[in-house]
């Protein structure tokens, strides 16, 4: 049985936040053992329990208050939290802090031999991404119109295969666009981990554990700035 006065983490399980995740629990002085395949990993020293997810499941998670806290990409929040908006729901969940890792940007990128003088070029055209919401909030602002196709893995290689004419991804380097014959245009979301919590009551000592957390991430994030 889950004991419910231990605070709840949910951090990705495998993928590129998890290794600050993790460096960052353990430099708050959390010691736990992540090594198993597991998907609760409990910390030795802390009323602390680290759930280990997708990190796609972490923003829902916060928001049904299954977990107290979540460490997620902020592009990956904000298109849960349009989409749970869009299903007509009304989430909630509170902004800790910004983390110093997980930097990235969503971008619009087009193969290399199409023209582009601005975001008005991709009237009706079809846009394969990830984060349809996060597209359509940005065009929609500019009046553009367009179709998406969603796509959840391979986004880079859609226009090649017929399936979209530009593509909205992550991009850090750029090299993974170059590779498939694509050129950045125009960045979208600039995004990076950050740290939320439930917005459901805790009980004082489980929020006062937060609290103690807080001070302790404020002190290992300005130590390496
Ligand atoms: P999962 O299996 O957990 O669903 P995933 O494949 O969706 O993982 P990752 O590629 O591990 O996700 O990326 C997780 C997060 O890392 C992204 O949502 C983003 O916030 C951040 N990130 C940082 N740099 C990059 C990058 N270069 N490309 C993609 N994501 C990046
Ligand atoms: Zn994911």
């Amino acid at each position: 049985m889950l004991d419910k006065s231990r605070l709840r983490i949910a951090m990705q399980k495998s993928g590129r936040l998890s290794t600050d995740t993790q460096q960052l629990l353990e430099h708050c002085g959390i010691k736990i053992n992540l090594q198993q395949q597991r998907l609760l990993a409990f910390a030795e020293n802390m009323p602390i329990d680290i759930m280990r997810v997708r990190d796609d499941d972490i923003p829902g998670l916060v928001m049904d208050g299954v977990v107290d806290l979540g460490i997620i990409g902020e592009n990956v929040l904000e298109e849960e939290l349009l989409n749970r908006r869009a299903q007509g729901e009304d989430p909630h969940y509170y902004m800790l802090r910004r983390l110093d890792f997980g930097g990235c940007r969503l971008s619009l990128a087009l193969p290399l031999d199409e023209p582009f003088t601005g975001p008005e070029c991709l009237r009706g055209k079809r846009i394969a991404t990830s984060y349809p919401h996060l597209l359509k909030q940005y065009l929609d602002k500019l009046g553009v119109n367009f179709k998406s196709c969603l796509l959840n893995g391979s986004v880079e290689v859609a226009p090649r295969a017929g399936l979209a004419d530009a593509i909205c991804d992550l991009v850090s380097t750029g090299a993974t666009l170059e590779a498939n014959g694509l050129r950045e245009v125009e960045v979208i979301y600039r995004s990076k981990a950050c740290l939320i919590q439930s917005n459901i009551e805790l009980p004082p000592a489980k929020q006062a554990l937060i609290d103690k957390l807080m001070v302790r991430i404020q002190g290992v994030i300005q130590a390496r700035e």
